[in-house]
Formats: C-alpha cells, structure tokens, sequence
C-alpha cells in the first residue's frame, strides 16, 4: 500500500497575512501521521510558511526551482536555497512552467536532477494538451516526458521523488478527468517506468492533479492507482484543503 500524498499548489496566490491565517488554521492539527500533506506556497512565503506549520506534520516546497546550483541566474533561485528555507519538496515540469516560460522536457529533467542534488524531493508534473488527447498522442507524450527524466537521473533519482499527472486540460478549469481516465494514464506511467524497474513502478507514488476539489476528491482517491492529488485552486483556502486531506485518509 502505497503511502498517499496531498499537495497544494497555490502558484502565484498568497500574502504574508493569508500565510499566518492558513498556518494558523493548520496547527494542532496533526495531519502527517497517514499521508504525506504538503503545501508549495510561493517561494517568497516559503520560510514563513515552514515556520507556521512546524510540528504539524505538513511539509512544504517550491514550485520551480533552477537547475544551476548558483550562479549569474537572475531571478533563480537553487534547490540549496529552497532547502535553507526550510522546503522539503520541489514541484518540476508544472505545466504552468512549461507552456509559460517553455521548459522543454530536458529542462525539466535537470531541475528534478538539481533538486535531488539538494536533497529536495521533487515531483516530476506530466499531461497532455486536449488536442493531443483527442489526436491519440496522450499516452506517448507523457511516457516521453517521464523516460526523458529516468534517463537523466535513473530509475535511483525517480524513486526518491514522485509523479503528478495532470491533464493540461483539466488544470483549472472545472473540468477534472474521470477516475477512470486519470488511473488509465497512471497505469501507463508505471508500464513505462516498468521498462526501466518493475519494482519502482509499483512503488513510486503517481498523484492525480486537474481540478481537484472537495466533491470529487474521494471519488478520485478510491482509484488504487491514485496515490493522492496535486491541488490547485482548492489549496487556496484552508478548509476546502482540509476537506480534501480527509478524502484522501
Ligand atoms: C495545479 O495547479 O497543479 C492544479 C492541478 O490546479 P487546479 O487544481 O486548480 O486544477
């Protein structure tokens, strides 16, 4: 039984206040003890956020980080950095990084590189665009985006992170797959890491991300090949995150 994971995105939402309000509500709580509960505020709130939640049992990230470990980078921002902060995890591929500042999949597969160097744990984001569902190319796309990360780091570096498969089509719009679309695409993403290690493939945490929310979260969930769920817009307020951790216990 793999252990779950529920991951809140906030992308670029958030205030020092909306912060402490968010944290405020999560401690007592002791939310780690069944499933791996993580939030990737903006790196800008990241250090008040690991503060506000210490001995909670909620982890957090970075959304993105920079493949270099430093340098003349501006504006990036390393995995060591990200970790002196207090961040556990970082996300990579987001499909938000891809189409708007055109990582390409070796891209990608560095920065996860990186953050394994760092000692992060990163989340590897695949999916496909809807005109690449209905043109039958889904399944390729997305095994390429995940082979081109294994043969980057090998099946070692997967194994110490994850995998979010979010349809683009889905991210944001109301529109969620059906249980039975997101555990067919989940189940490929094992065959291809298969090809590689039979055992990670079985192994290796595959969350679900494209408009989760409180209503069909546990619907989700029940697939066995839904290891838990990246949130977007749901993350936003503390109790519609809440809602959706107890789906997933
Ligand atoms: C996301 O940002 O990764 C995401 C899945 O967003 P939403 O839940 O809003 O679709």
């Amino acid at each position: 039984m793999r252990r779950s994971i529920i991951a809140g995105n906030w992308k670029m939402h958030g205030s020092r206040e909306a912060v402490a309000g968010f944290c405020k509500a999560l401690r007592g709580a002791r939310l780690g003890a069944e499933l791996d509960v993580l939030v990737f505020p903006p790196v800008a709130y990241l250090g008040q956020f690991v503060d506000g939640v210490r001995n909670t049992g909620v982890a957090a990230g970075a959304q993105d980080l920079h493949p270099a470990a430093q340098g003349a980078h501006t504006g990036g921002v390393s995995g060591a950095m990200i970790a002196e902060l207090g961040g556990r995890w970082a996300l990579t591929g987001h499909s938000e990084r891809r189409s708007e500042h055109g990582e390409s999949d070796a891209l990608v597969a560095a920065k996860f590189g990186a953050a394994l160097s760092a000692g992060l744990r990163p989340i590897l984001c695949v999916g496909e665009t809807l005109a690449q569902r209905q043109s039958g190319e889904a399944e390729s796309f997305v095994a390429r985006q995940v082979q081109t990360v294994i043969e980057a780091v090998g099946v070692d570096g997967l194994a110490r992170g994850a995998v979010a498969y979010e349809p683009i089509w889905a991210i944001g719009t109301g529109e969620t797959a059906a249980p039975g679309q997101a555990a067919g695409m989940h189940r490929l993403i094992r065959e291809t890491i298969a090809a590689s290690d039979a055992a990670l493939a079985e192994s290796i945490r595959v969350i679900y991300g494209g408009s989760v929310s409180p209503h069909n979260a546990a619907e989700l969930f029940s697939e066995p090949e839904v290891d838990g769920g990246l949130i977007g817009g749901a993350s936003l307020q503390v109790q519609s995150f809440l809602a959706i951790v107890a789906a997933a216990v």
